[in-house]
């Protein structure tokens, strides 16, 4: 069921987070060229979004019980 060398990979892969390389957009899942940790969001969603404000709006889920 899980393929060991995916895993080495992700391992690797983390360790190797912070270096500009293409990404997928966490929200559009479009590739996008991040530079680097921490960037994960392509810019149109950034621009769409109100990421610069350092929230992470969650649409749908709302505060309520
Ligand atoms: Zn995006």
């Amino acid at each position: 069921m899980e393929d060991p060398d995916n895993e080495t990979d992700a391992i690797i892969a983390r360790a190797h987070n912070d270096v500009p390389q293409e990404r997928a957009c966490l929200r559009c899942r479009t590739p996008f060229w991040s530079e680097g940790f921490g960037e994960r969001i392509c810019r149109r969603c950034k621009g769409l979004n109100a990421w610069r404000n350092g929230v992470s709006v969650t649409p749908g889920l709302a505060r309520r019980r």
